[in-house]
């Protein structure tokens, strides 16, 4: 295992997939996700030049990542896993990009921290796009509706859509389908594609591609 040798190799098909299909390879950029992984593998990944992390809880990410920071304080830090509105405010803190707005209580609860702490934080809403009954994020048909909300409501800036498709179906569909929402909602990105599919999710405009398993090896 070589998470650094990985990150390389990832990021050239990042580079590669874009200029595929006729786009600038800055526009992708990639969130290495380090959940379950240890400092010492993300700090190779580092040193490695990768700044941009996704982590999916926010206890975990609470106790290995400040200390992580103070080595390298420009670490950007995405949430990617489901928010309780009870650990809103750790959210808050500790991240820079919250990928998971799916819900009106927790787009609240979000605004009124950032007003507390006085902290902006980037937010992407994640969209259940297979309508999947265990899986987090706003349906399709509701999503438009939602983000108006977020800005209307609750007086959120929404930079983004976020989507995780079914992992036994096809994504493409799942990949087009955000890209057709997020135009209909008016936002700019997409995290979109995962260490099996981003070269696929960058052929649909991912601007964001979430990848773990292919930088830092399969999860135990
Ligand atoms: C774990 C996870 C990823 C990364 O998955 P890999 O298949 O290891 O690349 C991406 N997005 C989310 C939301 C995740 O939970």
């Amino acid at each position: 295992m070589d998470p650094d040798k990985n990150l390389d190799l990832v990021k050239r098909k990042i580079s590669k997939a874009a200029r595929d299909v006729g786009r600038i390879e800055d526009e992708v950029s990639l969130v290495a996700v380090s959940k379950t992984i240890g400092a010492e593998a993300i700090q190779r990944v580092i040193a490695g030049g990768q700044h941009v992390f996704g982590e999916n809880r926010v206890q975990e990410a609470a106790a290995k990542w400040p200390g992580l920071k103070v080595e390298t304080p420009d670490i950007v830090l995405h949430l990617i896993g489901s928010l309780q509105s009870n650990k809103a405010a750790d959210a808050v803190a500790l991240f820079d990009v919250i990928e998971t707005v799916d819900r009106d209580r927790i787009a609240r609860v979000i605004g009124e921290e950032m007003k507390k702490q006085q902290k902006a934080v980037r937010l992407y809403v994640q969209v259940n796009t297979g309508e999947e009954e265990q899986k987090a994020g706003i349906t399709p048909k509701e999503t438009v509706r939602f983000v108006e909300r977020c800005r209307e409501t609750h007086g959120l800036e929404i930079e983004g859509l976020m989507c995780i498709p079914p992992i036994d179906e096809n994504p493409g569909p799942h990949f087009a389908l955000l890209r057709q929402l997020a135009r209909e909602a008016g936002v700019q990105k997409l995290s979109m594609g995962m260490s099996d599919d981003f070269e696929i999710a960058i052929g649909f405009g991912a601007t964001s591609v979430r990848v773990g398993s292919a930088i830092f090896g399969t999860r135990g």
